[in-house]
């Protein structure tokens, strides 16, 4: 990074791509600071770090999850403001009717924020198994709401569906597998009643990304067209054709080519008139999950990214849906779309602290009057790398000859310290200078494509570690499970120049629990540009757009468990108020969750202690002193207080 005197905010919102992924929820004041602005407008906006330390003085400790629920529903309301557009756009006849797929954040504040202020239109739940069947059975009382029953069925998940349905709500029963029309014929004739019925086809159409997988003949879900066909014929067989209104599919979530919806778009348009043909009476179109996130704000067909826009989206879904109806003169369908990550991702930020960092140490050993020669060359290898920075015309191919010569010095002096050659001091001698000609040879080291793979693998080894009171393991297991980006910058310090390059190791004991990718504008980075540490100022960093599966998928590796959760609602003149405080887990619940008993583990304790006094290896109040740090971490949060 070139060094300019004057460093600004803009150009840590350029340098992070802030504009590009979080417009127009996140901005940075004139404090430097990260602002949450979730009306868009700077009029009403929160400073994320005075928000931390009223969090923190409230005893939230970091690292803290806050949800800020006006940027759920503002979510909400753009996706049917974009649907709403395009219906108007393409006068399309029928209407927009999504619905909250719950596996994306089953948090029961979640869902019930995003029903209550859902209801205007309708909003209804997709779940996928019986327990999420069991949210949206309590939440949804909107009897035009729809409740879509994805997922694997066994009978009492289809009874409870069909019940529910005499309980004047919406269910439909989705058949994912051709052995569920068996099993809805069974339920219905048992109940005397009939569930709403879908089939979800499993498309032809390509698919792309990390979960294409989801379309084509060896897709987990959805019908193939022979057995959609003979599913058509048993419902017929059962009279329950009647009862056959939806028609499903869904390619894959963050979906990043609108090329390929448009495909899916066209065969399952078909497929919903051949249906109507059959003499189903259908009247909704589900198009699934799949609208992606622009992680990276680049705007490309790439996986941290999209080629489209929320309302390109809904133009290509409305439109498309148009032009297969309308040749054949049939009603156009409710469109319904089951938009998860589009939804939920925006609306949490997670802030951990930095608990120190580590670099390579930066200090030339003094020269010493008995050095040995293997020493000696290190220090020549030096001396040679730093005449090259002093000529501007460097040649470059000097470099890589001079990185070579001192790696095979500092390869000689293992051998000779393994051989008992080389004493220990010496040894640390040659592993200093080693770090020193690789300090000064980053210096120099063009960033073209002239340095060689090895030369540029330099700057990340010599890069400094931040150590973050975090586990992604817990927090963000999509970096570590499908190398997921996510937007991810210090939410304090912009106006000052960020001076280091660093990444990140989190708490657990895990060499995979780190932060080494980051978004790169269509690319992915080793390294951010971090600031140095202040003494013991607090470094705040966020992390953010991971509303979206995160917190479900997280496990509780070396028992960190959850963090903090809080759920914020700006009020008007940039003040907020708490809506909800969830607790993260203490090293009680995470004992509890293996089955050990804290309140035998203090027993054993205290028995032990009993022992060691009588044994005078311990004093009374040494071990008083233990069994409060005892005590008092059960029932503390998981991570490191400051
Ligand atoms: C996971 C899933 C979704 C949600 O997908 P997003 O990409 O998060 O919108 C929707 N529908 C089905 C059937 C799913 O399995």
């Amino acid at each position: 990074m070139p060094k300019e005197k004057e460093w600004s905010s803009s150009k840590s919102a350029a340098l992070y791509g802030l504009e590009r992924w979080g417009a127009p929820y996140f901005s940075i004041n004139q404090l430097g600071h990260i602002c949450v602005q979730p009306s868009g407008s700077k009029a009403n906006c929160l400073d994320l770090l005075d928000l931390i330390k009223d969090l923190e003085g409230r005893n939230l400790e970091l690292p803290l999850l806050i949800r800020f629920d006006d940027i759920l529903e503002e979510r909400l309301e753009r996706l049917h403001t974009a649907f709403e557009k395009a219906i108007s756009k393409y006068s399309y006849k029928g209407t927009y009717q999504g619905v909250f797929p719950v596996k994306c954040n089953q948090q029961r504040h979640v869902v019930e924020e995003l029903v209550t202020c859902g209801r205007k239109w309708h909003f209804g739940l997709e779940v996928g198994s019986k327990a999420e069947l069991l949210i949206a059975l309590s939440l949804i009382n909107d009897p035009e709401a729809l409740l879509i029953c994805n997922g694997y069925k066994d009978q009492r998940y289809i009874e409870t569906a069909i019940l529910a349905r005499q309980l004047g709500k919406r269910p439909i029963v989705v058949i994912e597998q051709p052995d569920e029309v068996e099993r809805i014929i069974i339920a219905s004739r048992e109940l005397g009643a009939a569930p709403l019925i879908g089939i979800r086809t499993k498309l032809a159409s390509r698919s792309i990304g990390r979960w294409r997988n989801s379309v084509g003949a060896t897709a987990k879900f959805g019908l193939s067209i022979p057995d959609i066909l003979s599913s058509i014929d048993a419902l017929r067989e059962a009279k329950l054709l009647k009862e056959l209104r939806l028609l499903h599919f869904h390619i894959g979530s963050q979906i990043h080519d609108i090329a390929v919806l448009k495909d899916a778009l066209q065969e399952a348009g078909q497929t919903y008139v051949a249906l109507k043909d059959l003499g189903a009476p259908m009247g909704y179109l589900d198009v699934g999950g799949g609208l992606g996130i622009d992680y990276d704000g680049s705007r490309t067909a790439t996986s941290a990214s999209t080629n489209y826009s929320l309302q390109n989206y809904a133009n290509d879904v409305v439109a498309t849906i148009k032009e297969c109806c309308e040749p054949h003169s049939i009603k156009m369908p409710i469109l319904v779309s089951e938009s998860g990550r589009a939804l939920s991702s925006h609306f949490s930020v997670l802030i951990f602290n930095v608990l120190g960092t580590e670099s390579v140490p930066d200090a030339i050993p003094k020269i010493k009057s008995d050095e040995s020669l293997i020493v000696s060359n290190l220090r020549e290898t030096l001396l040679g790398i730093e005449k090259i920075q002093k000529c501007s015309n460097s040649d470059h191919s000097k470099l890589q000859e001079a990185w070579n010569d001192a790696i095979k010095f500092k390869n000689d002096a293992l051998s000779a310290f393994r051989l008992g050659y080389l004493s220990l001091t010496e040894r640390a001698l040659a592993e200093s200078l080693t770090w020193a000609c690789a300090k000064a040879l980053i210096k120099i080291l063009p960033d073209s494509e002239l340095a060689s793979e090895e030369l540029k693998t330099l700057r990340h080894t010599l890069a400094n570690t931040y150590y973050a009171n975090l586990s992604v393991f817990r927090s963000l297991p999509d970096t570590w499970a499908i190398e997921q980006l996510f937007p991810i910058m210090p939410i304090h310090r912009l106006n000052e120049e960020p001076q280091q390059l660093g990444h990140f190791a989190d708490l657990t004991c895990d060499s995979d629990g780190k932060l080494s990718k980051f978004i790169d504008n269509g690319h992915v980075k080793p390294l951010l540009e971090l600031h140095k540490l202040n003494g013991n100022d607090p470094y705040l960093i966020g992390i953010f757009l991971g509303g979206a599966y995160q917190e479900v998928m997280g496990n509780l590796h070396n028992l960190f468990g959850s963090t903090n959760a809080v759920h914020i609602r700006l009020t008007p003149n940039c003040g907020y108020q708490i809506d909800h405080v969830v607790k993260g887990d203490t090293n009680s619940d995470v004992l509890e969750a293996m089955e050990h008993d804290p309140e035998q583990l203090l027993e054993r304790l205290r028995i032990a202690s009993e022992e060691a006094i009588q044994n005078r290896t311990l004093k009374i109040k040494d071990a008083r002193r233990l069994m409060d740090h005892v005590e008092t971490s059960l029932r503390q949060s998981t991570y490191l207080q400051q």
